[in-house]
């Protein structure tokens, strides 16, 4: 797996897959409700199980999973996810 950091030339013309783009996922854990919703929508950024708060799972959302996780934050019913770029 090829990983590129933000300042890096990606090469032209070319999916590279696990490219980490500088996103990152925050959950206000106190208004999280334990619906499941971010977890159902993007499994690979975010948790949530029984009736834990939700959490993020990765330190850096991947490219790959960037239209999931800002679906999960759009979608999300207390409006507690939110993505920093
Ligand atoms: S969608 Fe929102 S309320 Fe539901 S588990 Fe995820 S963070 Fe909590």
């Amino acid at each position: 797996m090829t990983v590129f950091s933000p300042n890096r030339t990606r090469p032209q013309g070319k999916t590279v897959i696990g490219e980490v783009i500088t996103m990152k996922a925050e959950i206000n854990q106190s208004g999280c409700i334990h619906c499941g919703l971010c977890a159902d929508i993007c499994p690979s950024v975010f948790r949530q199980e029984g009736t834990e708060a939700a959490s993020v799972r990765v330190e850096q959302i991947p490219a790959k999973y960037k239209i999931e996780a800002e679906t999960a934050e759009e979608q999300c019913p207390t409006n507690v996810i939110k993505i920093r770029k």
